[in-house]
């Protein structure tokens, strides 16, 4: 689908929410409010108290940046499985094109970390401001003592709630418990205390200050979403053919004769918008599908008698009076694709190797021992991705006559990696080329199933 997005001048418009070049949003009560109060509220619980769970003697949720290893409740990535979070990144971005095709941009409206903090922070500037239309005038009125002390706690919430973000984000990185006990003696390291200041500070310009131009001008997925979108896809849409024209009449006055829509022209649509745009002037890169103008624009219509549904989400196929089409084959395509990712991925996760084995053979060539056999030196190293201590044994294939010089066996404890140096012999006459493939052999003693062939090269003279 073509997407036509127009761009209005804003600053055209008298009541629109951008006043000063400062959006002053109203706040508005209705269903699809609650929808996004109840999604942000899901990614408040899950980013503060995420990071306080526990799990066996340590943090449920924590990345090791000294050791290199991320915990997740009972599991273990070390940087090998790095190519598993890419695939977490692949499948997230693959289920936001999902999303997007389905129903715009529900993502930014609902769940997106800048909208949610910045509806936060909205908050706090009515709690310490008031309202809309007290928030213009305060910020039309000169500097006074109410004015400065009004200002001063909205700054304050707005560092708080900042602070408290940034604590919690470093608590995934270093231990929160320690961090927050050592914030408060004010033991804290360095680097720690770079991070909560670099995070306190973005937050509070990102969500404080910024708000929309992040998504304007910052956030690559507003700029190729209209790709995206096609004729079925559920936008946030004005109903033009049901509204126009638009303009101001009584309450129950007989306005078709007047040649009037259903728009009563009362800006509300406009006021609520976090971005301060018109949606009446079309689907635009602005809207973040937020859907405050569908509450605000119902709630006009319940006041004046009509039917709700001026401003709704809708296709452009149903805005032609054609059916709404949820399920149609791309959509079918992309969830076919994305449950065979998903499916992939979690094989990948449940099979993943919990014993690994990188084998660094010595630079030597060979050298003879004491019996005058072939002898090969080797670094093995071996990492235990599991929860527990693990015992295991090592063994050697590939040339007749192998014989491992080292002990056989050890134990690895949970999490650790261990390097083992040994020695590989073999009779001279047993060798059949000056370069043979040997095979190293590791198992668990403690779970017989978690086991691994791992080759390198054995090299001699032939005799
Ligand atoms: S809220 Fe509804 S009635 Fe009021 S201007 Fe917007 S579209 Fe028109
Ligand atoms: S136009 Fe409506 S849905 Fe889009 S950002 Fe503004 S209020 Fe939200």
């Amino acid at each position: 689908m073509s997407q036509n997005i127009p761009l209005r001048n804003i600053d055209t418009n008298p009541e629109s929410s951008r006043l000063m070049d400062k959006i002053h949003t109203r706040s508005f009560k209705g269903y699809f409010r609650r929808l996004r109060i109840l999604g942000g509220a899901l990614l408040f619980t899950l980013y503060f108290g995420t990071v306080w769970l526990t799990w066996g003697d340590r943090q449920a949720v924590f990345w090791d940046l000294s050791e290199k290893q991320f915990h997740i409740f009972g599991s273990t990535f070390w940087p090998q499985d790095l190519v598993l979070l890419s695939a977490i990144l692949i499948i997230c971005a693959f289920g936001l094109f999902f999303l997007t095709v389905l129903a715009g941009r529900v993502w930014c409206g609902y769940t997106c970390p800048q909208s949610v903090w910045t509806w936060i922070f909205m908050w706090a500037e009515k709690v310490t401001e008031g309202d809309r239309n007290q928030r213009i005038k305060l910020d039309r009125a000169p500097m006074t003592a109410g004015k400065f002390l009004k200002r001063t706690q909205k700054h304050t919430l707005w560092l708080l709630i900042s602070l408290a973000t940034a604590v919690t984000f470093v608590g995934y990185f270093t231990p929160i418990r320690e961090l927050v006990s050592n914030l408060v003696t004010l033991e804290v390291g360095k680097m720690a205390l770079f991070w909560v200041f670099f995070f306190t500070a973005a937050t509070y310009i990102n969500a404080g200050w910024l708000r929309e131009k992040v998504c304007l001008h910052m956030c690559p997925y507003g700029r190729f979403q209209s790709s995206m979108l096609d004729q079925d896809s559920l936008v946030i849409t004005y109903d033009a053919a049901r509204g126009e024209s638009r303009g101001p009449r009584k309450k129950g006055a007989d306005y078709k004769s007047d040649g009037l829509g259903d728009c009563i022209d009362c800006q509300m649509c406009v006021q609520v918008c976090p971005t301060g745009i018109d949606i009446r002037d079309g689907l635009q890169m602005e809207c973040i599908g937020c859907a405050a103008c569908i509450d605000a624009c119902d709630s006009v219509m319940d006041k004046m008698g009509y039917s709700t549904g001026l401003i709704r989400y809708t296709s452009e196929r149903a805005l032609e009076g054609r059916d709404l089409r949820i399920v149609r084959p791309r959509m079918l395509g992309y969830a076919v694709v994305l449950f065979a990712m998903f499916a992939t991925f979690s094989w990948a996760i449940v099979s993943r190797p919990m014993l690994t084995l990188d084998i660094e053979k010595d630079r030597g060539l060979f050298r003879y021992n004491a019996e005058g056999h072939i002898e090969n030196s080797y670094v093995l190293k071996i990492l235990n991705k599991s929860q527990q201590s693990q015992s295991y044994e090592i063994g050697v294939s590939g040339v007749d006559g192998l014989h491992l010089s080292s002990a056989a066996t050890g134990t690895v404890g949970a999490g650790e990696r261990v390097e083992l140096p040994v020695s590989v012999s073999v009779p001279p006459e047993s060798l059949g080329s000056e370069v043979s493939t040997l095979n190293f052999h590791l198992q668990s003693v403690e779970d017989p199933a978690m086991k691994l062939v791992e080759n390198s090269k054995f090299t001699g003279t032939i005799r």
